[in-house]
């Protein structure tokens, strides 16, 4: 049997070291990634940028659930080769740089490689994939290069596309060097004069690292953060203590605005027991992909519109050393972060001038920056990505966006569903472009689940599939 994975960031590599680890003689899987850096990274874990830690601790990060502390022991166990990136002795509470990470996934499938049994192999396929085709049982995959492969069943692992552009009227302004539309590049901050402006648009993860980066290499212009609600992440507090699961109540899944009120009245009693919000949100966390999955589809588009920006700085939390970083710079007065709508974009002689409307104004304000960068996250409707694979799929109906414009439907096996709503037997997906289905599905800890059930589905499917062409 033949596995073809495309894309060889964290949800295709694991994928393939379940596979490595529990095939049988006679299965080869293919791993293809056009970026040699990306291969085993992928995006999230090949940045170059010098202020890159991982969002969660080292105690979070292992790769497996069932082996909690795995990363942490692998670290412990390489430390000295990192003592000019971490403090040593290293500890489960530190979060480390993202790129170390990247180095703990691709040892990790270096040693399944090598421990995997005879007649089973990986075959790391340097191109972009361009298109998948069915031919009978097969799969025809063209790559870049005029490489073609041929594979029994396909994972589409291709994570997390550049961030969307804003609807401004004057679109020429992505051609200028002045604006910067991918954040996780090294690219993005190189030739930065030290005292040149900065605008920043959208107040997440990705924007926390970056005004990181430039403290790191020493920039001293103002930076300007403007997002829709100007909200921060929370600070991450490492001394959370676990609360205890609690049921959900029936009521709880009927409405957003029924959910939020379950959260909040549970996080009010946790509170006079002594749990903080944090321990609350983290005890919910795996029941998320149940809860959204039974919220109607008119339930989960208020919940995007109306409690998703909060919800997001709450579940997505930055280092507190970061947010003692980024309140120093405000009371500095080096960084403002300003909850307004970007309205328009231009370029000028010396720079770029942006127009906003601030939350709750009615006057337009226009800021000049030298360089613009879009850290407003990945995107996600498939309708707008421009890779030639996403768009052959969608054009040949072997996959089809979901109604929220998140990622693409699946099963709940993380099979593509066709554009005619059928499963489209032998090709899954997993992590980000199942995001619409299951709302987590981004992070470590549930690309972990998904990639080990992924695999073991993969492998039982391929023994049976043996077995009736043995007997026919
Ligand atoms: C900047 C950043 C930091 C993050 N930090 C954390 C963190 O600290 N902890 C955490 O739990 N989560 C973090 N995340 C969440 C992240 O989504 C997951 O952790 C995970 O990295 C997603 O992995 P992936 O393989 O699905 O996607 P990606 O990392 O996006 O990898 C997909 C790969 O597919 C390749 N690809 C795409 N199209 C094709 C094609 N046509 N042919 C071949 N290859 C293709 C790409 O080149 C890429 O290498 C972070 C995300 C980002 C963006």
């Amino acid at each position: 049997m033949t596995i073809a994975i495309i894309g060889a960031g964290l949800s295709g590599t694991l994928t393939a070291i379940h596979l490595l680890q529990n095939a049988a003689s006679g299965t080869t899987v293919y791993l293809i990634e056009p970026d040699r850096y990306r291969m085993n990274r992928g995006v999230a874990y090949s940045s170059q940028l010098p202020f890159q830690p991982l969002n969660v601790p080292a105690s979070a990060m292992s790769l497996f659930a069932d082996e909690p502390l795995d990363f942490f022991n692998w670290l412990e166990a390489h430390a000295q080769l990192y003592k000019r990136q971490i403090s040593l002795p290293v500890q489960i509470t530190d979060f480390i740089p993202r790129t170390i990470f990247g180095d703990y996934l691709k040892a990790r499938l270096q040693e399944a490689e090598a421990g995997a049994a005879k007649g089973v192999s990986l075959v790391r396929v340097y191109e972009e994939a361009l298109s998948v085709a069915r031919q009978g049982r097969h799969f025809t995959i063209d790559c870049s290069n005029q490489c073609t492969l041929s594979a029994n069943k396909v994972v589409l692992a291709m994570g997390n596309f550049p961030p969307a552009l804003l609807p401004i009227p004057n679109k020429s302004f992505y051609k200028s060097q002045r604006y910067v539309a991918s954040p996780w590049s090294a690219k993005g901050l190189s030739g930065l004069q030290t005292h040149e402006s900065l605008l920043l648009i959208g107040s997440s993860l990705t924007m926390v690292d970056l005004v990181g980066s430039l403290q790191a290499q020493g920039h001293k212009g103002k930076v300007y953060v403007v997002s829709r609600h100007g909200l921060l992440p929370q600070p991450f507090d490492v001394s959370t203590r676990p609360y205890p699961k609690t049921a959900i109540p029936e009521g709880a899944y009927q409405s957003a605005l029924s959910l939020f009120r379950f959260v909040r009245q549970e996080i009010k009693q946790a509170e006079a027991a002594g749990y903080p919000w944090r321990s609350v949100l983290d005890a919910l966390r795996d029941d998320i992909p149940v809860l959204w999955q039974s919220l109607p589809e008119k339930e989960k588009k208020a919940f995007l519109r109306h409690i998703r920006p909060y919800w997001e700085v709450h579940r997505h939390r930055m280092p507190a050393s970061s947010a003692a970083l980024l309140q120093e710079l405000q009371e500095k007065g080096q960084l403002e972060v300003i909850a307004a709508a970007v309205l328009d974009m231009r370029e000028t002689e010396s720079g770029a001038r942006v127009s906003i409307r601030r939350r709750h104004y009615q006057e337009t304000e226009e800021i000049e920056v030298g360089r613009v960068i879009n850290c407003t996250g990945p995107q996600c409707d498939y309708t707008q990505v421009e890779a030639p694979l996403v768009r052959q799929l969608l054009a040949d109906g072997l996959t089809q966006p979901d109604v929220l414009r998140l990622g693409i439907k699946t099963t709940p096996g993380g099979k593509l569903i066709d554009a005619s709503g059928k499963p489209v037997s032998g090709m899954f997906t997993l992590g980000p472009p199942r995001k619409g289905m299951l709302y987590e599905s981004t992070a470590l800890r549930e690309i972990r689940q998904q990639a080990k059930a992924l695999a073991h589905r993969l492998l039982r499917q391929g023994k049976a599939t043996l077995e009736v062409a043995k007997t026919s």
